[in-house]
């Protein structure tokens, strides 16, 4: 068993830890200020100059395949990339990727969709959630009704991250054949309204009334959806832990060094056992959530089954971020509840980490059934 990475992998990690110190860290002030003041986190084009600089550093479309101009990492160095860029509030992301589901797109649909999305000049949303369909996503009601050679579409989508700035969605609906997924440009008539969320996360609901689009708009197989849905929330679920544990160990970092300066009763507080436990019970879960997602990564890597894993990473990874960003609230007393520290931003941001791609719930259920089934056994150790 190794866990070491490779010198390349090594390097990856040491480049984008180092961009992410140097370039983007810097801009966390101006983003909070900008977000207090109810303006967007940073004006037109400083993430697209900062995506073009990284780039010019061979960092550009981290998972999209190298025939696509992209660096084609697999899961695993993907995980690790995700922990990295994570270490800071600012939501910078590389430029040059692609709803991993877009790559099943028919040889016209690269060209309309997945080309121009890598490309940056395209900006899609995955529409599947429904007012009344979370959890229960097979029992969405969105209609896909075929009119001639069209589909018409009618249904109400919710909480669509991005779904007001996106020029068009990857739509999940209900054809007579089966969920089916669409690609339907804004200017076919969706609509979108903003909810605003006690995060700075931007989602929308996303409304289709009629809208027609032609047959080709299907992506993949007319019922074939959703099996595309659980492949795009599959690969969520360790990339959500994965940024637990990025924002996890940054924030557990200022933890220790306010505790080690902060004075209380003539000692630095990092003397009293209250805190040190705090510190290492954050530790010793944030180590735990590493490991399990870049074991469920690998499964996914290597061709593995990894639903039961990636359960397990995401659990594991939202219930430790909430925990640890508590904790490191509480070190800083009265000065962490206050808006002066980004504690408070994080502590709304990581919340929805408990809900969105599966809540903790959810999780919880497909362990114990895949457990209480028989689908996994116990005891199992490098398969
Ligand atoms: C900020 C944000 C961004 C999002 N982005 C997207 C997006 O881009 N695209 C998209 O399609 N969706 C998106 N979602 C939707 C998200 O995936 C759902 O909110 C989530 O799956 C839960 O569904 P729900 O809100 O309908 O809650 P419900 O399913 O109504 O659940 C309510 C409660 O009941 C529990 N529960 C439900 N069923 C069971 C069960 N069988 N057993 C035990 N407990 C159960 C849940 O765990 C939860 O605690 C986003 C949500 C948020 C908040």
């Amino acid at each position: 068993m190794d866990f070491s990475l490779s010198d390349e992998e090594r390097a990856v990690r040491d480049t984008v830890r180092a961009f992410v110190t140097r370039e983007v860290v810097p801009l966390e002030d101006e983003v909070l200020r900008n977000e207090r003041a109810g303006r967007p986190p940073l004006p037109d084009g400083v993430l697209t100059a900062l995506q073009e600089k990284a780039r010019a550093a061979g960092y550009w479309g981290v998972t999209t395949p190298p025939e696509y101009g992209g660096m084609g990492l697999a899961p695993v160095m993907h995980a690790v990339l995700e922990m990295e860029l994570a270490r800071t509030f600012v939501p910078f992301r590389f430029g040059g990727s692609a709803d991993n589901i877009l790559f099943a797109a028919s040889a016209a649909q690269r060209e309309a969709y997945l080309l121009p999305t890598i490309a940056g000049e395209r900006r899609s949303c995955f529409a599947l959630t429904e007012p009344g369909a979370g959890s229960d996503a097979r029992n969405i009601r969105t209609r896909a009704r075929r009119d001639g050679a069209d589909w018409l579409l009618d249904g109400e989508k919710t909480f669509i991250t991005g779904g007001d700035a996106a020029d068009f969605a990857i739509l999940f609906a209900r054809a007579d054949e089966g969920v089916t997924a669409f690609l339907v440009d804004r200017d076919r008539g969706w609509t979108s309204t903003p909810i605003p969320t006690m995060g700075e996360w931007s989602c929308a609901s996303v409304v289709f009334d009629g809208v027609r689009v032609p047959a080709d708009a299907v992506l993949g197989e007319v019922g074939g959806g959703l099996e595309l849905a659980l492949s795009w929330i599959g690969q969520g679920r360790y990339v959500i832990p994965a940024r637990a544990v990025g924002a996890g160990e940054r924030l557990l970092g200022m933890a220790c060094a306010h505790a080690s300066t902060r004075e209380s009763m003539g000692h630095p507080i990092a003397e009293y056992q209250a805190i040190q436990w705090q510190i290492a019970d954050s530790q010793v879960e944030l180590e735990a959530t590493k490991w399990l997602t870049l074991h469920a990564a690998w499964q996914a890597q290597t061709g593995r089954d990894a639903r039961h894993a990636t359960a397990i990473a995401k659990l594991h990874g939202a219930e430790t971020a909430n925990r640890v960003v508590d904790r490191v609230l509480q070190i800083h007393g009265g000065m962490g509840y206050t808006r002066e520290l980004p504690i408070e931003r994080w502590y709304r941001e990581l919340r929805v980490l408990r809900i969105y791609e599966g809540t903790d719930e959810i999780q919880r259920r497909t362990i114990a059934r895949n457990l209480l089934r028989g689908h996994v056994a116990l005891g199992v150790i490098g398969d």
